[in-house]
Parts: structure tokens; sequence; C-alpha cells
């Protein structure tokens, strides 16, 4: 089977050679470019499965990067990496359009597993409408729709289990409030989502028991982690 390839672009030489590393360590292939200009060439060329873009690179604008990429190679997911942490940067890229990012300093074994959820996504579809799925201690049965912790259920009103069911169908990845909204409530978001915010502090609290956690991407939407 063919290894999957991440492009790491990053303009710091030790964090490159260490991400680097780590990834080839959980076998993928891993190639290192620490110039924008240079990452964009090869993208079209190379067409990686994942490229890591460190968003402070000395020539182009990771953000323009960050488009160019999306241009050549429509099928490469792009998970950014950044040290600035104002919620605007989240949002231009996101709409830029990455598919994660993550906050420097980071831990490794968070990039390590938020990596392994993107490229997930080619490999194994979501599971389908009536099917069980399992992320940690924690199972959703579509088909009953019942949701059990370490084998415990517990009791969900509808809106509540369709909101858990779309964060763990995407577990690891970023799921936009817009998205929320169009999926569990059925209509484009144009104003307030209380009612989004208000389920989503009671689902909190209900599987507050489980090893997992939702968090919060102000101003975003939201992830489930495992
Ligand atoms: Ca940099």
């Amino acid at each position: 089977m063919r290894k999957e390839c991440v492009l790491v672009v990053e303009d710091d030489e030790v964090i490159a050679r260490g991400l680097v590393a780590a990834l080839v360590a959980t076998g993928l292939t891993a190639e290192w470019s620490a110039s924008g200009r240079e990452a964009i060439e090869r993208v079209g060329q190379e067409h990686p499965d994942l490229v890591i873009l460190d968003l402070g690179l000395p020539d182009v604008d990771g953000v323009d990067v960050c488009r160019a990429v999306r241009t050549r190679s429509p099928a490469t997911r792009v998970m950014i990496l950044t040290a600035r942490r104002e919620e605007i940067d989240v949002v231009v890229g996101l709409d830029a359009g990455a598919d994660d990012y993550v906050v420097k300093p980071f831990r490794l074994a968070e990039l390590l597993a938020r990596v392994r959820a993107l490229l997930r996504r080619d490999a194994e579809p979501p599971a389908p409408a009536d099917g069980r799925v399992t992320v940690g201690d924690l199972t959703v049965d579509a088909g009953a729709r019942r949701v059990f912790i370490n084998g415990d259920e517990i009791d969900l009103r509808p809106k509540e289990f369709d909101l858990l069911a779309l964060l763990v169908q995407q577990s690891g990845q970023v799921v936009t409030r817009e998205k929320i909204m169009e999926k569990v409530w059925d209509e484009h978001w144009f104003g307030s989502t209380k009612t989004l915010d208000m389920h989503m502090s009671v689902l909190r609290k209900k599987i507050a028991a489980s090893s997992a956690s939702i968090t919060t991407l102000r101003h975003v939407g939201y992830r489930f982690d495992p």
C-alpha cells in the first residue's frame, strides 16, 4: 500500500525536523519545505495527502499558500500551524480552505492525532447512518439513537443526540457552527445560534462522565476530542 505523504512547510528548522521525524516514525512519508513559493510548486507536482503549513513564512503569507494548495491540489488536506492566537486567523485559515489548525506551542501527540484524523477522512468514509460508532469510551448507536459511556446508557434529547452524532462522526475535526445549524436544525445560519449554545452546554454535562470532550473554537465551531 502506498504510504501517505505529508509536506511540512515551516521555516523554523528545529520544528520542521522534529515534525518530519515524528511523522516518519508513525509510518508516513514526510518531506520539508522552508519556503512558501517552493511549497506551492511542489504541491502542484507531488500532490501530497496533507500539508502542515506554518502561517508565518518569510516569502509568501501562509494563508496565500493555503489558497494556492486548494487550487493546485484540491484533494490535499491542509493543517495550519500558527503562533497567532487571534481568532481572526482561525477564521481566515478556514475561509482559505484549511481543514484544521494547531496553535504553537503544540503537543506533538495531539498534532499527530489530528494528522491521523485528517488522513482517515479519505481512507474510512463516515459510518452509515444506522451504524454504531465507538470513539474512546463513548458509543453512538445511530440506528437505535442510543448513546453509551463505558457501556452505560445516557439519556439524550433528540437534538442533543443529533448534535453528538454529527460531532462524533467527524471526531478530531472542526465542525463549523454553520454546518451544525444546517445538519441538526436543518436551516441556513444567518443570525443567533443561542439554541446551539444551549444544547451544547447541556450535552457537555451529559457526557461529562466520558473521557471525551467537546472543544469550542470561538466564532468558528466545535471539535469532538475522544
Ligand atoms: Ca515561521
